[in-house]
């Protein structure tokens, strides 16, 4: 069994941490890609599984906190098999296109939106939703564009986190709201039980239920790598943002982090 280590020393200036290697940063978008390719007919299972159900709460949480409201444009980047997107549009489900939320979601990961596609087909949400493959660090949108944006579980993919938030402020409107919900550093009474979950028990799950222990190690390992609450907060101040702050769910397994576009 592996126990947590610490990341690799970085062996090169600009390296980017891919779970607890450094890679160069050209590698990493291709490197999470084949992540996400290789669990993505498995995903929404395997959260379930994986979380025991948590993850439902935790985005039920996000979507309370951002009140989507009628007319509004949401733009849920790192957005996979849809999971936020529905969760906005479902309240809406009865009601005139012209009187829901618009969503567009957005993910790196053709597999991932093909999934979320027939699954939004097969629930009856198609008006109102659009989808698209791209790289939350370069958003094929105008300036200003929406009045959310949200992403859930994605910013730790990143290769540039300070980039793709330069781009989430970019493309919301002055006073549009950004809510991330992320992996993040848990109380130190539920660490050693979580460590032990994440490294012993995930990659075997893994392997059982995906057939595929090394993207849960990668996951177990991009959480650790990724900053803390605090730390997180004043990056998304840096990118431009104000009042931000944050909320830990489950003793801090999650952290939602909600700012402003000044
Ligand atoms: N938001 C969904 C959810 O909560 O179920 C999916 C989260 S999944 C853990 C992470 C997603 O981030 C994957 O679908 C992956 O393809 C996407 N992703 C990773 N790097 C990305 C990038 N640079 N730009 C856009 N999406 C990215």
């Amino acid at each position: 069994m592996t126990e947590p280590t610490p990341p690799d020393a970085p062996t090169a200036p600009d390296a980017v941490p891919f779970g607890f290697r450094n890679v160069a940063p050209e590698d990493k978008s291709g490197l999470v890609r084949g992540v996400f390719d290789s669990v993505s007919s498995r995903y929404d299972i395997m959260n379930d599984v994986m979380s025991g159900g948590l993850h439902r709460l935790w985005k039920d949480a996000m979507v309370r906190r951002l009140r989507p409201r009628p007319g509004e444009h949401v733009v849920d980047v790192a957005g996979g098999t849809g999971d936020i997107a529905l969760r906005i549009l479902e309240p809406f489900r009865d009601a005139a296109v012209t009187a829901r939320p618009r969503v567009t979601v957005l993910d790196i990961n053709e597999s991932m939106v093909r999934v979320g596609r027939d699954r939004a087909f097969d629930r009856g949400f198609i008006a109102g939703l659009e989808w698209g493959c791209c790289d939350a660090q370069a958003l094929p949108l105008p300036d200003g564009c929406a009045d959310a944006y949200t992403v859930a579980f994605g910013m730790r993919n990143m290769t540039d986190v300070p980039a793709a938030l330069r781009e989430a402020r970019r493309v919301l409107r002055p006073g549009g709201r950004f809510l991330c919900l992320e992996f993040s550093r848990v109380t130190p009474t539920l660490a050693p039980l979580y460590d032990a979950y994440s490294f012993r028990l995930l990659p075997v799950m893994g392997r059982v239920i995906a057939r595929d222990a090394e993207s849960y190690r990668y996951l177990a390992e991009s959480i650790r790598t990724f900053p803390a609450q605090d730390a997180f907060a004043e990056m998304i101040t840096a990118a431009g943002f104000g009042r931000v702050g944050y909320r830990n769910l489950s003793g801090g397994i999650v952290a939602l982090h909600a700012g402003w576009r000044t």
